[in-house]
């Protein structure tokens, strides 16, 4: 719990001494907009308060409103509740990521100008020299909020500002171009957002002691590669299908035996919407094409790259009929042509043949084999992109080096029908949320309940009980689900249901249609489970829930890929698999368990926090949606962080140290106090005039209100 106790509020102080006077006045500074730094700060950006900490004591939800939406009728988006950032995507672009920009927020402390995404990065890099620890920013909020806006802002901030070396240029230049690479291949156009994350990712970027950023690793969760196969109206395909199909050159698509025409493509063409306003496919395939050459993809890894492309692309088009036995018979094996053609997946189209022959499919099971086959390379193609990424970023320099981690991992997601793919991304949030309180809110109680010092409970709603809903050991619903899955032939997605029925009736956040009347007064259909998820209900339908989280393959569709020709597909399927003895993990098992090695990885690091909030529903520039926001400040928990902020101490420090720092300060404890310390920073205090409201003593430490008493201390102690 030691790095717990080191909060946001400690953050405030945590600067070097002699940066010590800077945030405090200037917090009151900028409150007051008496600074004015070159233009920096006009009135304009004075407008409404930049801290929700200097809002009255009893600020109210609806003041907390008022403020975010007169600062984002400005287009002020950023607004810190002390060093917690909060953003408003405004769905437009402004002019305030300009290099200039950069340079102004460069080494200036937090208060000093208006908030900003670049100060967060900013502190967070110089606190981590100054420490020399690890950090991360944990950017959170639902889908179209801004997360990932944000981390991109953040990495071509170190990109763009950290010193530099023409060798670690190289390295910055694939740190960044990694971006449009992996938003190609894991981002997609959803209701909710055109330029969706349909994967988790967490990126360390690596410093060495001079503040170079040296290298960077990411790590990849759960990409929803069901979207490969299916995508809902109003909703697409991964970015990078459209991207060579529109933007690919002639040759290379005759190469690839691809037309240039989305509708073509079955795989392509279900949401309806192959062309958006707001995407240039055409343009972003030249970005993609130019980034893939800058990380050290030769030019075979592109052509084998594509290939998968336009191979699942080919895939998705092979249509099955039945024969006069209801067995599946190909119908159109040219399209598998196309697949051996190309050279890639040759033994594929054998395998489509041979199934006829060895063990007949019906259509259905047949179309299932396919989809999992598309499905199986896409996703496991991803990987081996990520894997190639990071052998370019990576610094094989042993040297000491710390780290700052980004966290831009899908939001919240609540659509009309949801399923697995939501059940997990909710899950996600969750534990991201419970990942926050137990940083934040609880830690800060629990310190000061620890220290005895008096403290008025903020409170607040506590999501563990939604995780262990979700993850618990036996009656969780992982786990249901996961038993259900050791049940082929039996187990179907409604049994599913009814275990969950049976095993969790009486829990006050799972709602089935039995209960829904009574628990949420809202009807539910057979078929569907409700959760009560801290950021809103959320209906899941359980169709697909055991296939996806089975997500097998035919054993000998395995075989077959590792004969490809396709030296990623080879890559790919090489693994020293499940030899079929023991089962493979289920994909839920399995994303619970990389959230926790992320947990971990999370708790070993200083946190900084970006809350994201979505403005409006329909992605218009400049509309603020009062119900919506207030909605999400009211689950994200801004106010009771702010309540928490606010109720608390600004500093705390252990009796001994404070003692033996600022001991010169009294005649009684200089040069040595030879009681105990806590009666030592008694007499301390008392001869410095603290009032009795500024300071509290607890068990070890003391803990003082306001950094200002702080300040005042140590301007004396450097003046003597
Ligand atoms: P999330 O990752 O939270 O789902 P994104 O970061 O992809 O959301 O943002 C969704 C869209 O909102 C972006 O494609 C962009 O159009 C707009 N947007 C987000 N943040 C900003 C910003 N700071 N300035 C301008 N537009 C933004
Ligand atoms: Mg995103």
């Amino acid at each position: 719990m030691k790095r717990l106790s080191s909060s946001f509020f400690q953050s405030l102080c945590r600067y070097p001494s002699n940066q010590m006077l800077f945030p405090c006045a200037c917090l009151q500074g900028c409150a007051r907009g008496q600074l004015d730094m070159e233009g920096a700060l006009t009135a304009r950006d004075r407008v409404g308060i930049q801290d929700f900490v200097l809002l009255d004591a009893h600020t109210s939800e609806t003041a907390f409103l008022d403020n975010l939406k007169k600062r984002f009728s400005e287009n002020l988006i950023y607004t810190y509740i002390g060093t917690l950032l909060v953003s408003v995507n405004p769905y437009k672009e402004l002019d305030i990521y300009s290099k200039k920009q950069m340079d102004i927020y460069m080494g200036v402390n937090f208060f000093e100008l208006p908030p900003h995404i670049f100060a967060l990065a900013d502190n967070a890099y110089h606190t981590m020299l100054a420490e020399a620890n690890n950090h991360f920013i944990l950017i959170s909020g639902e889908s179209g909020a801004g997360k990932t806006e944000a981390s991109k802002k953040i990495l071509q901030y170190y990109a763009v500002s950290c010193p530099s070396t023409t060798l670690l240029d190289n390295v910055r230049d694939r740190m960044l171009l990694s971006n449009p690479v992996l938003e190609a291949f894991g981002n997609s156009k959803t209701l909710k957002n055109d330029n969706s994350s349909r994967f988790g990712k967490y990126m360390d970027i690596q410093f060495d002691i001079q503040g170079d950023a040296v290298g960077g690793h990411i790590l990849g969760y759960l990409l929803e590669k069901s979207r490969v196969v299916h995508q809902n109206h109003g909703e697409r395909n991964f970015h990078i299908f459209y991207q060579l199909v529109k933007g690919g050159e002639e040759d290379l698509l005759h190469q690839l035996g691809l037309e240039s025409n989305c509708q073509h493509y079955s795989y392509l063409v279900q949401g309806e919407c192959a062309n958006v306003a707001s995407i240039n496919d055409k343009n972003d395939w030249k970005t993609v094409r130019n980034a893939l050459s800058v990380i050290d993809f030769d030019e075979r890894d592109i052509q084998d790259l594509l290939g998968v492309i336009a191979s699942v692309l080919h895939l998705g088009n092979v249509q099955f009929e039945p024969d006069s036995k209801g067995y599946a018979t190909l119908n159109n094996s040219a399209e598998l042509l196309w697949v051996s053609t190309v050279s890639l997946l040759l033994m594929c189209a054998f395998f489509f043949i041979n199934i006829q022959v060895l063990s007949p499919f019906t259509v259905d099971h047949a179309i299932y084999a396919r989809d999992a086959l598309a499905k199986a390379i896409y996703g496991r193609t991803f990987t081996w992109l990520v894997n190639k990424i990071n052998d370019s970023m990576e610094n094989k320099d042993s040297s000491r080096k710390t780290v700052i981690g980004l966290l831009d991992i899908y939001g919240f997601e609540v659509f009309y029908v949801n399923s697995f793919e939501q059940f997990c991304i909710n899950y996600c949030n969750e534990k991201l949320q419970q990942l926050f309180i137990q940083l934040t809110l609880k830690s800060e109680q629990e310190e000061y309940e620890a220290e005895n010092i008096g403290w008025e409970p903020v409170q607040f709603f506590n999501n563990k009980i939604i995780c262990d809903l979700v993850e618990e050991k036996h009656r969780g619903i992982i786990s249901v689900l996961d038993e259900e899955c050791l049940r082929p032939g039996e187990a179907t997605d409604l049994t599913f249901l009814e275990r969950l029925e049976e095993k969790l009736d009486s829990h006050p956040h799972f709602v089935t249609h039995k209960l829904a009347d009574k628990k949420t007064r809202k009807t539910l259909e057979r078929g569907n489970f409700r959760l009560l998820h801290y950021a809103g209900e959320v209906t899941y339908c359980v169709v697909g829930f055991l296939s996806k989280n089975n997500d097998l393959l035919y054993r000998n569709i395995k075989d077959v890929m590792r004969q490809s020709k396709n030296t990623i597909v080879r890559e790919c399927f090489a693994s020293k698999e499940s030899d079929g003895r023991r089962r493979p993990e289920t994909v839920a098992s399995q994303f619970k368990s990389s959230l926790l090695g992320l947990t971990d990885i999370l708790m070993s690091k200083e946190p900084w926090y970006v809350r994201c909030l979505k403005s409006n529903e329909s992605q218009q520039p400049g509309q603020f949606d009062d119900v919506l926001v207030r909605h999400q400040v009211k689950y994200l928990g801004l106010m009771e962080h702010l309540r928490v902020r606010r109720a608390g101490f600004a500093y705390r420090c252990r009796y001994d140290v404070f003692l033996q720092r600022y001991k010169p300060l009294c005649p009684a404890t200089w040069p040595y106090w030879r009681g105990v310390a806590a009666e030592g920073v008694e007499v301390l205090v008392q001869h410095l005039g603290y009032l009795p409201d500024e300071y509290k003593m607890g068990r070890t430490k003391i803990f003082i209100r306001h950094p200002r008493t702080l300040f005042a201390t140590e301007d004396a102690f450097e003046v003597c």
